[in-house]
């Protein structure tokens, strides 16, 4: 005995990370939740939906057509399903599409670039435009530059952006896009292009919405694969003027999207219904599987799991966003038409990685049940987060205004090689990893659904 307090003292002073205090135990999980978490690492349903969606609607830009399209699959999908209160809620958005578009190095040394218009992007004549080109290394640079080393030129942004499996580079990398073309535009830029917002070295230029701020005069503005814009950058540093012919032809108008609602009806339908979701639309270039037929599935997939289980308590309600990509429209319209309490709500809208932490903004009070949440879903390899926070894209400004949110974090390491480009395709979407995701999500919506019961037995008809 003694040899062990001492060999404990003795590790304690000389190894101060084994001196920590363990982490308090997590509650117990309920055997109803275990088995509908283990039985959904058998899914087929989500992939079906990646499959099907991407395969028989492809791309899903907002606003558009092609997003009408999608939108009435999902009706159809989700009816044939079993949902209930099966519906559009329709809004008006303003629209904006691609159309042709190329980059050309006139001098010094001639040579064709490739190109991707960003959303919101001014169109340029179908000749393109033609100026000299005035590169920076990050957006503060450009911000620093006065409006005579800019004024009548091309402005190229570069940027660092690191790997990260938080995703955490996006929000401070992502500058060059949000904000380069207004910044140029107001020290009197004719054009911009930058560095992707990406990670890979595929020659994809990665696409995204920007907005130009109040009063200030849209200009195109444009995407280079990493490979062009270390290209571009070489070039520029030969010291010799670079002159580039841009052409971003695109169109706006107004058009309509709507978000698609199903649910899960809970045997108390007083009670806070549980908002659970992703995004329809997409970007234009690839099938948006990763982003965000993906997102739809999961939570899709999740909530028939616990339909077939019986009734929850609580109602699941089921959201399909449209419009997500050019600025969160269809939360934006959810959040104007539901001011109705939610239980709880969770989205889904970071790829197919598999979920690798759980954080939570419930509220202090329900603390217990947010350790269970952690505790549910430890088996599936996910590390407890933060009880004080949760994120998500369409849910965000609900969030914001005090909705209680889950959000069960996937792997981004190789999201940013995809996003937004023409490689977000079916096949990149692992069904294993896709399916411990809908098991997350079955777990978590089993522990939030307050119990579930078999469904009524159907008097006999004689
Ligand atoms: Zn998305």
């Amino acid at each position: 005995m003694k040899r062990t307090i001492l060999a404990v003292l003795l590790l304690a002073s000389t190894a101060p990370a084994l001196a920590q205090p363990a982490p308090a135990p997590l509650p117990a999980v309920s055997p109803q939740v275990v088995a509908l978490r283990d039985a959904a690492l058998h899914d087929e349903l989500a992939y079906g939906i990646v499959e099907g969606l991407t395969t028989e609607v492809g791309q899903r830009l907002a606003g558009t057509e092609a997003e009408a399209r999608g939108r009435d699959w999902a009706i159809a999908k989700l009816k044939s399903l079993g949902f209930a209160n099966v519906r559009v809620e329709p809004f008006d958005m303003p629209t904006w599409t691609r159309g042709p578009e190329a980059v050309e190095i006139l001098a010094p040394f001639p040579q064709k670039l490739v190109v991707a218009a960003l959303g919101n992007s001014a169109s340029t004549p179908s000749g393109g435009i033609t100026g000299e080109v005035v590169g920076f290394d990050d957006l503060a640079g450009l911000e620093a530059a006065p409006d005579a080393a800019v004024r009548g030129k091309i402005v190229f942004v570069s940027h660092a952006m690191p790997r990260t499996q938080d995703g955490s580079g996006y929000g401070f990398f992502g500058g060059p896009r949000r904000q380069g073309p207004s910044i140029a535009s107001k020290k009197g830029a004719i054009a911009i292009v930058i560095r992707s917002i990406g990670t890979d070295y595929h020659r994809n230029p990665h696409t995204g919405v920007q907005v130009f701020a109040a009063g200030v005069k849209p200009i195109p503005a444009g995407a280079l694969p990493l490979p062009d814009a270390e290209q571009l950058q070489r070039i520029l540093k030969r010291g010799k003027p670079v002159t580039m012919r841009l052409i971003l032809v695109s169109q706006t108008g107004r058009g309509q999207s709507g978000n698609v609602i199903a649910e899960v009806p809970g045997r108390d339908p007083r009670l806070p219904p549980i908002l659970v979701g992703g995004h329809l639309d997409s970007w234009d270039q690839g099938t948006g599987a990763i982003d965000d037929a993906a997102g739809v599935a999961i939570a899709t997939a999740a909530a028939k799991r616990i339909m077939e289980a019986g009734r929850p308590l609580r109602t699941i309600r089921v959201v399909w966003f449209g419009a997500e990509e050019p600025g969160l429209f269809g939360g934006r319209s959810y959040q104007a038409r539901h001011t109705e309490p939610h239980y709880a709500m969770a989205e889904s809208d970071f790829g197919s990685g598999r979920i690798w932490r759980i954080n939570s903004k419930l509220g202090k009070e329900r603390e217990v049940e947010a350790r269970t949440l952690q505790a549910a879903l430890e088996p599936l390899g996910v590390v407890p987060g933060k009880l004080d926070a949760a994120d998500g894209s369409d849910i965000g400004p609900m969030i914001e205004a005090g909705a209680p949110a889950v959000e069960l974090s996937q792997d981004g390491t190789h999201y940013f090689d995809l996003h937004h480009t023409p490689d977000d395709t079916l096949d990149k979407v692992d069904l294993e990893d896709l399916r411990q995701n809908v098991a997350a999500w079955t777990a978590m919506l089993a522990v939030l659904s307050g119990g579930i019961e078999p469904q009524p037995k159907q008097p006999k008809r004689r």
